[in-house]
C-alpha cells in the first residue's frame, strides 16, 4: 500500500489513481497524514478489503507537484551520519562504533518535488532510505524492529557542509535544517511492500548525471540496529522519521568537490519505493 499526501489530505495511491482516506472510508479517519501513519494498520485492513469500490480521483505524473510530506508533524527526525563505509571515506572521517545520530529538525521537512534554497556555496546532496515509524517503543530488540516500521520512502539530507563542520566540534543538526533540506516521498510504501529495507538499490542524479549508485545492504548499521540503537535512548513515536545514512558520492566526496548551484536538479531514487526530484533555486 502506498499512504500520499496530495494537497494536503491523506490518500492512497493506485495504478489508476487517488484515494481520499476521509471520503473513502466515510470518515473513520481524518485527511491527516499523521493519523493515517500512526493507524496504518487499520488503514491496511480498510484497504483491502474496500480496494476495489473506493473512489478513484484521477493522478497522473503531471500531478506530481500536488504531493507533499507523508508526515507533517513528526515528533522527532533523526538522522544517521557515516553509516556506508565508503561515505565515511570521501567525509575524511573515522568509521563509528556505534549509530551517530544527530536531528534533522521537522521545519525542514517538505514535499518530494519541492524547490529547495541554496543557502550557501558549500550545499551538498545525500540520497538516503527514511524509515516512518508505526508504533511506540523504547529498548526494542533488533528482532522485534521492523515491527515498529510503518513503511519506506525516499529522502534527501541536503546539507551545508560549511555550517555542518564549522566550530571546534563538529555539530550536524543545524547545517541540515534549513527550509526545505528534507523532501521526503514521494510516498510511504508501507512495510509490508518492502521485503528488506537493506536490500535496495539507491541512487543520486545532478542534472542527469550519475553520482550516488549504491544498495541499502552496503550500510554499515541495518535499520533494524538503527532502531534498537535508537530506542535506547529515545522512545519513538507513531510518525517520527530516522534518515538511514548517505552512500558515497556526494559533492564533498569528489575531486573537486563539486556543491549544488542555482538551477541544478538533484533526482532521488530507490528501488521499488520512488522518485523524487528538487530544484536548487536562489535565495529570495
Ligand atoms: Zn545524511
Amino acid at each position: 500500500m502506498r499512504v500520499g499526501n496530495r494537497l494536503g489530505r491523506a490518500v492512497i495511491l493506485t495504478e489508476k489513481g487517488t484515494v481520499d482516506v476521509n471520503a473513502a472510508t466515510q470518515k473513520a479517519f481524518s485527511p491527516s497524514l499523521d493519523e493515517a501513519v500512526s493507524r496504518l494498520d487499520e488503514l491496511r485492513d480498510w484497504w483491502h478489503s474496500a480496494a476495489t469500490s473506493a473512489p478513484l480521483d484521477a493522478f497522473d505524473a503531471s500531478m506530481f507537484h500536488e504531493l507533499g510530506p507523508v508526515v507533517q508533524n513528526p515528533s522527532q527526525v533523526f538522522a544517521i551520519g557515516l553509516n556506508y563505509y565508503a561515505h565515511a571515506g570521501e567525509m575524511g572521517l573515522a568509521l563509528p562504533d556505534e549509530p551517530l545520530v544527530f536531528s534533522k529538525f521537522a521545519s525542514c521537512l517538505t514535499g518530494p518535488f519541492a524547490t529547495v534554497i541554496r543557502p550557501s556555496p558549500m550545499m551538498d546532496w545525500e540520497a538516503e532510505l527514511v524509515v516512518v515509524v508505526g508504533r511506540r517503543g523504547r529498548d526494542i530488540k533488533v528482532a522485534d524492529a521492523l515491527d515498529y516500521v510503518a513503511g519506506y520512502c525516499v529522502g534527501q539530507d541536503y546539507s551545508d557542509r560549511d555550517l555542518q563542520m564549522r566550530g571546534p566540534s563538529a555539530q550536524f543538526s543545524m547545517g541540515k535544517s534549513f527550509e526545505n533540506f528534507g523532501p521526503i516521498g514521494p510516498w510511504l510504501t508501507s512495510v509490508d511492500d518492502v521485503e528488506d529495507p537493506n536490500g535496495l538499490e539507491v541512487s543520486c542524479r545532478v542534472n542527469g548525471v550519475i553520482y550516488q549508485d549504491s544498495s541499502t545492504a552496503n550500510m554499515i548499521f541495518s535499520v533494524p540496529d538503527i532502531i534498537a540503537y535508537v530506542s535506547s535512548v529515545c522512545e519513538i513515536r507513531p510518525g517520527d522519521l530516522i534518515f538511514t545514512g548517505s552512500p558515497e558520492g556526494t559533492g564533498k566526496g569528489q575531486d573537486p568537490p563539486r556543491f549544488l548551484e542555482v538551477g541544478d536538479v538533484v533526482t532521488t531514487t530507490i528501488e521499488g519505493l520512488g522518485t523524487i526530484e528538487n530544484t536548487i533555486v536562489a535565495p529570495h
